[in-house]
C-alpha cells in the first residue's frame, strides 16, 4: 500500500531525491568514496556547497548585497543566532507572537535585552494572524514567524515596519514567492520544506551585521560564518547535499512560480473538503490559514475511532494534530503530490 506522508516536519522528500541520496551514501559520484567520508574543503563537496547557495539565490532572487548560508543548530538556535547578530547592546526589538516557534524565539531574545511583543494571537490558541500591528520606533528589528506549523496560520502580507526585518521561514520557504529584499534576516530550519534535519538556511543582508557593539561567540557570529563560507566548522555535508538535490528538483519542475500553484490547488482542494463536508470545520481563521499545514477537526467527538480507523488503514501517515491544538494537521509541503490530498479528501467523503 503506497503511504502518503502527511508529517509536519522532518517533511516528505521527492522519491528521486532520496534514491540519489541514498546512493551517494555509498558511492559518491565517480569518485569511488562516499560522500559522508570526503573532505568538507574537497573540490566534489566545495562544488556541493556553491551549487547548494546558488540554487537558493535563483529559486529565491535573492538581491545582492545577501549572503545564504548553510548552519547547524536548527531554527531554534536561529532564535538566537538572530537575535544576537541585530539586537545591540541595550538594544531592544519587537517580535509578533503567532505560536509556539515565535514564544520560543521571544524567550531566546529575551537572554539578550528588551524585547517588545507588539502583537498576539495567544488569545485565541494562536488560531489567527493579528493585523495591524503597532511597531514601536526605535527598534533593532520585528521578528515574525511566516508560517506557524503547529497552529495551521500563514501571514498572506509581509508586515509593515521601517526597521530591519527578520524572519523564521521553516515551515513556508520555497512554497511561493517572497521578495527577499523586504527582508534583512530569514532563517529556516531545512527538514519543513528543503530537506532531511541537520542544517539551517540564512539569508542575510550583509549591510545589517556587525552592528551589535557585543562580543559574539565564533559559531553564532554570521559575519564568521560568511567570511569562512559557512566552512568555520565542518558543515553537516550530508543534509545540504540532500537540500541542494530538493533545490534542483524543484527548479527542474519550474521553480517557486511552478511549486506555489500547486500548493496553492492542494490547499483549495483540502479547504474546500472541510469547509462542504459536514462531519469536519477547519481550526485557524479562514483568512489566516496555511497552506502547508492545514488543521481541523471532527464537528462529532464521537466519530473519532471510526475516522482514525478510515485514514490509518488507508495508508494516510502524520494527520493527528500538534498535542498542543489536538485534531488534524495534513501538512503538504512540496514534495507532496496532489494525489496525495486527493486520497486524503476522498477518504473525508467516506466517513
Ligand atoms: C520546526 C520549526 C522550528 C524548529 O526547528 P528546529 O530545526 O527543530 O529547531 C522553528 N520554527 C518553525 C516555524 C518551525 O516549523
Amino acid at each position: 500500500m503506497k503511504i502518503h506522508n502527511f508529517s509536519a516536519g522532518p517533511c516528505i522528500l521527492p522519491q528521486e531525491v532520496l534514491q540519489k541520496a541514498a546512493e551517494s551514501v555509498v558511492q559518491f559520484g565517480d569518485i569511488g568514496l562516499s560522500l559522508i567520508e570526503i573532505s568538507h574543503r574537497s573540490a566534489p563537496f566545495v562544488e556541493v556547497m556553491n551549487n547548494a547557495r546558488s540554487l537558493v539565490r535563483s529559486l529565491l532572487n535573492v538581491p545582492e548585497g545577501y549572503e545564504i548560508l548553510f548552519l547547524q543548530g536548527g531554527a531554534s538556535l536561529g532564535f538566537y543566532i538572530s537575535a544576537i547578530n541585530v539586537l545591540k547592546e541595550s538594544g531592544k526589538a519587537a517580535y509578533i507572537n503567532t505560536g509556539t516557534w515565535s514564544t520560543k524565539a521571544i524567550k531566546e531574545a529575551n537572554l539578550l535585552g528588551e524585547i517588545v511583543e507588539v502583537a498576539s494571537s495567544k488569545d485565541k490558541k494562536f488560531s489567527y494572524i493579528p493585523k495591524d500591528s503597532e511597531i514601536p520606533s526605535g527598534i533593532d528589528f520585528l521578528h515574525y514567524t511566516s508560517n506557524n506549523t503547529i497552529s495551521g496560520t500563514q501571514f498572506h502580507e509581509i508586515p509593515k515596519t521601517n526597521a530591519p526585518l527578520i524572519c523564521d521561514m521553516s515551515s513556508d520557504i520555497f512554497s511561493k514567492k517572497v521578495d527577499v529584499s523586504k527582508f534583512d534576516l530569514i532563517y529556516a530550519g531545512a527538514q519543513k520544506n528543503m530537506g532531511p534535519a541537520g542544517t539551517t538556511l540564512y539569508i542575510v543582508k550583509k549591510s545589517l551585521l556587525g552592528k551589535t557593539g557585543r562580543a559574539i561567540p565564533s559559531m553564532l557570529d554570521l559575519e564568521v560564518h560568511i567570511a569562512k563560507d559557512s566552512m568555520f566548522n565542518t558543515p553537516p555535508v550530508f543534509p545540504i547535499y540532500v537540500s541542494m538535490l530538493t533545490l534542483e528538483w524543484l527548479e527542474k519542475l519550474g521553480g517557486v512560480d511552478a511549486i506555489e500553484k500547486i500548493n496553492d490547488a492542494k490547499a483549495k482542494l483540502l479547504y474546500d473538503e472541510i469547509d462542504s463536508n459536514p462531519n469536519f470545520r477547519g481550526l485557524a481563521a479562514v483568512e489566516d490559514r496555511s497552506k502547508m499545514n492545514p488543521t481541523f477537526e471532527l464537528t462529532d467527538s464521537s466519530k473519532k475511532e471510526a475516522w482514525d480507523k478510515l485514514w490509518n488503514d488507508n495508508g494516510i501517515s502524520g494527520i493527528s494534530g500538534h498535542r498542543s491544538v489536538g485534531g488534524y494537521r495534513a501538512s503538504m509541503y512540496n514534495a507532496m503530490p496532489i494525489e496525495s490530498v486527493q486520497t486524503l479528501v476522498d477518504l473525508m467523503k467516506k466517513l
